[in-house]
């Protein structure tokens, strides 16, 4: 038998219903980097002996978890909302039947954790018996969901958790989140040494992460660039398509993370262009994971992450010849320093800590 972990005999076993986001079924890659979060936790929660159910989306999987599966119409994509875009729920609404359902079962949980970056988990929090935890998974969009999670944020302190410092910024109840971090199940992640020569790019294909900038920076050095990833917003994409004919890329696809890693483990670099304030960036630490180093602009999660000259290259933002000049320089980057940085802070066991830590704190209030 496996030797039990610490944690075992400091925290209490809690019963605890994960509410993932409504944009689309968990592994589906369209809610992007927090599905994987989500993904990782439940199991490293359940692992750890505590009862985990997710409720997602009709279609939504996860191994070794049990999942309540829910129908109705998907939330629209909110990322290219305006400061005043007003709340959307549509007909039939997922998000609503979900929590619907979390309002029904609330009595045989002792947590519930809310994944949605969305109104109505914020706005519905007073009238749930059960506590409620809201993992935030972005940075401001919009000034109505600001205020309603300001209103639970003070009414509730200490249930908002966040990503990162440069996400937790972006919110006026910024200096009352808690901080989590993501981690990653590292045996999955194989560490590759000896890498071809080919850039990559990993993410969802949409505006705010700016896959042009990165397109534009492998055309100048003229190495290719593999792209990864789930094409969110298919008239942006063309447009990349129309506007760099005879650059050196390829769209690989969407691929699930034993194949997505098998593939980015052979690039030379990730290059990580968002024009918003990235709220972490699961993708940096997987390409750590596997020993790749990052080129990322300096700003948001991926500021917070990448080690400068150590595990990667940290960017003027917006800069293309930033970009170019870390790619010309990225063999003095170790590749084993990057695994070890993933080792260090971004396990499985790093993650669990810091979540069971936040979850026991708020049952014990
Ligand atoms: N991803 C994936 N397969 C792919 C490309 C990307 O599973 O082929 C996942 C990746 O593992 C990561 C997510 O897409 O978890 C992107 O998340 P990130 O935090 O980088 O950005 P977000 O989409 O949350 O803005």
């Amino acid at each position: 038998m496996e030797p039990l972990s610490s944690s075992f005999f400091e925290f209490t076993m809690l019963k605890l219903l994960f509410l993932s986001t409504p944009v689309g079924p968990l592994g589906s890659g369209i809610g992007g980097g927090v599905e994987l979060t989500l993904v990782n936790l439940a199991q490293e929660m359940s692992q750890r002996g505590h009862q985990v159910t997710v409720v997602g989306p009709e279609g939504s999987t996860i191994n070794h978890v049990s999942c309540q599966e829910i129908s109705g119409t998907w939330q629209e994509m909110i990322q290219n909302n305006h400061r005043d875009t007003p709340i959307i729920l549509p007909e039939n609404s997922v998000l609503g039947n979900m929590w619907d359902y979390g309002r029904r079962v609330q009595a045989n949980y002792d947590l519930i954790v809310n994944f949605a970056f969305d109104w109505l988990p914020f706005y519905l929090t007073p009238f749930f018996d059960a506590p409620i935890a809201h993992f935030i998974s972005m940075g401001s969009i919009t000034d109505a969901f600001d205020e309603i999670m300001n209103r639970v944020a003070i009414k509730y302190p200490k249930t908002i958790g966040v990503y990162t410092h440069s996400q937790a910024e972006t919110f006026p109840f910024n200096s009352i989140c808690r901080i989590l971090g993501s981690g990653l199940d590292l045996s999955l992640y194989n560490y590759c040494d000896t890498p071809n020569n080919y850039l990559a790019w990993v993410g969802r294909i949409a505006p705010e992460k700016a896959l042009e900038d990165a397109i534009e920076a492998a055309e100048r050095v003229n190495i290719p660039l593999k792209i990864f990833g789930k094409v969110t917003d298919e008239e942006y994409w063309q447009t990349i398509r129309q506007n760099y004919p005879h650059a050196p890329y390829e769209y690989e696809g969407f691929f699930n993370t034993v194949e997505l890693q098998e593939r980015l483990g052979q690039c030379k670099a990730l290059l990580m262009t968002p024009r918003w304030v990235e709220a972490f960036g699961n993708v940096a630490i997987e390409a750590l994971a596997c020993g790749v180093p990052v080129i990322a602009y300096q700003r948001g999660g991926p500021a917070e992450i990448v080690q400068d000259q150590k595990t990667g290259f940290l960017i003027e933002p917006d800069s293309i010849s930033g970009l170019v000049e870390g790619i010309n320089h990225i063999d003095k980057i170790e590749r084993k320093q990057c695994r070890q940085q993933a080792e260090a802070n971004y396990s499985l066991k790093a993650l669990g800590d810091r979540f069971e830590s936040w979850f026991d704190d708020l049952v014990k209030r």
